[in-house]
């Protein structure tokens, strides 16, 4: 496949454009009456997205974003916090870009929905009234899958670290704390989960430190997935040349029980220094406590047009928690692309307008496989009306032919660009 020569700003922007063309008629919309108030919940890369582009595109709509954080944690380039690469601070983001642009930003917890009633309702007992609602939850993890995980998860003795935050800095100090020699065992549950190629840049960036701290240690990798299940052969090549004697990956390997600190596989036992288990993903807990899980009892089955729920329509949910369309990945940059798609898509509903009948998004991933070099892969998605789905186009995407220090440059850029893109900064 032939690869998008687009810089990360046209990228970004490109579904922004698209949907703008068909909200011409909303330029200079930010005065007058109120047209409607829409709740957003979750202020990560949909929802944020979501709240900042219903204020640039609808100007007066009435919008609120309810997230649970004090601050932005950004997934993307977490990875690299763990090889002690970068720190924390590094992809930590502030709500203050959003509420200088008129979002009114709630600390809390979203307990309950009424989508009848129209209004959510808050932890703390306090309601939410809404037009229309943004769910943007995000997942939430499967862990009774895998027979003694929930109660290890529980403990912090086992880490996921796939929502970043607190969970990022405990697994780099387990990470630290490794005697060299130590193995770092990594284990990945089945297809469909947040971020395709994560788990294997994980296992890269976490390899490319300790080949440099603690070179006797090892790298597991042991994946419940037959292959490599994103930039393949990029990888393969990476293990290989990079990290060939200290990173060990095998497929077919997935994790059945842990018992006692020992990782349980169908046919083998694992004991490591560090067990850092990805667990099977869903669509985040207030999508199932609402009824929305209609796709596999795991995900929201969505209309692509509006991002409407098919189990309950007017309420909009976007990004990981959606059952996704074909070879459309789970990532921050989709989610910040379904933003726009249903912010365009509720302003004209709001306004009794016919919505964009041809949406076109996008994604690019960037992977580091050591702290310097990096590789993408970029897909574009056009609405089928015939199949009411997002379908590839074909010869639109690709991979990079190699990693390298420039794309490592482009990855740190599209971080930055996307953080601004998003939470307005
Ligand atoms: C290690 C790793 C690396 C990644 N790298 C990349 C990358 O390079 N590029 C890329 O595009 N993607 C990457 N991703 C994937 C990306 O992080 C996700 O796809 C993205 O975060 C999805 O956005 P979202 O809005 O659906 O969910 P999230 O960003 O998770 O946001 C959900 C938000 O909802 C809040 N929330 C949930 N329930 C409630 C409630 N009841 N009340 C209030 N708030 C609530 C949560 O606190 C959270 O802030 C990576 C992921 C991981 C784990």
């Amino acid at each position: 496949m032939k690869t998008l020569n687009l810089g990360r700003r046209h990228l970004l922007g490109a579904g922004a454009a698209l949907a703008a063309t068909t909200l011409a008629g909303c330029a200079g919309m930010s005065t007058g009456p109120s047209i409607g108030r829409v709740v957003v919940v979750g202020g990560g890369y949909g929802g944020a997205t979501t709240a900042r582009y219903l204020k640039l595109w609808g100007g007066n709509v009435d919008v609120t974003l309810v997230e649970r954080n004090a601050q932005f944690i950004s997934c993307p380039i977490s990875n690299l916090v763990l090889g002690g690469y970068k720190q924390m601070s590094d992809i930590t983001r502030g709500y203050d870009g959003l509420k200088a642009v008129g979002v009114k930003v709630v600390q809390g917890e979203v307990s309950a929905i009424d989508a009848a009633g129209k209004k959510v309702r808050l932890a703390g007992g306090s309601e939410l009234p809404y037009d229309r609602l943004v769910l943007a939850p995000g997942i939430d993890f499967m862990a009774d899958e895998v027979g003694g995980l929930a109660p290890a998860l529980n403990s912090g003795r086992v880490l996921h670290a796939w929502k970043a935050g607190p969970q990022t800095v405990a697994l780099r100090q387990q990470i630290e704390a490794m005697p060299d020699g130590g193995v770092f065992a990594m284990f990945i549950p089945k297809a469909p989960y947040r971020c395709p190629p994560g788990p294997y840049e994980r296992a890269c960036v976490v390899a490319s430190y300790l080949k440099t701290a603690k070179p006797k240690s090892k790298v597991l990798v042991l994946d419940g997935n037959p292959e490599i299940t994103s930039k393949k052969g990029l990888f393969e090549k990476a293990f290989k040349d990079r990290y060939s004697g200290m990173l060990e990956y095998r497929p077919n390997a997935e994790l059945k029980e842990l018992a006692g600190g020992v990782a349980k596989l169908e046919f083998e036992d694992v004991k490591a220094d560090v067990l850092n288990v990805i667990p099977p993903q869903r669509a985040g807990d207030l999508a199932r406590s609402a009824g929305l899980l209609n796709m596999n009892n795991r995900w929201v089955g969505v209309n692509w047009l509006t991002m409407e729920s098919t189990a309950a329509p007017g309420v909009h949910v976007i990004g990981d928690a959606t059952f996704p369309a074909p070879l459309m990945p789970k990532s921050g940059h989709m989610a910040n692309q379904h933003a726009k798609v249903a912010a365009a898509a509720i302003i004209q509903l709001l306004k009794g307008e016919a919505v964009n009948a041809t949406p076109v998004v996008m994604n690019t991933c960037y992977s580091f496989v050591t702290n310097r070099e990096a590789m993408h892969v970029a897909s574009v998605h056009q609405y089928d009306a015939a199949d009411k789905t997002f379908k590839t186009v074909p010869g639109s995407g690709g991979v990079s032919a190699a990693a390298n220090q420039i794309e490592a440059r482009y990855a740190l850029s599209w971080a930055e660009n996307i953080w601004a893109d998003s939470l307005a900064l």
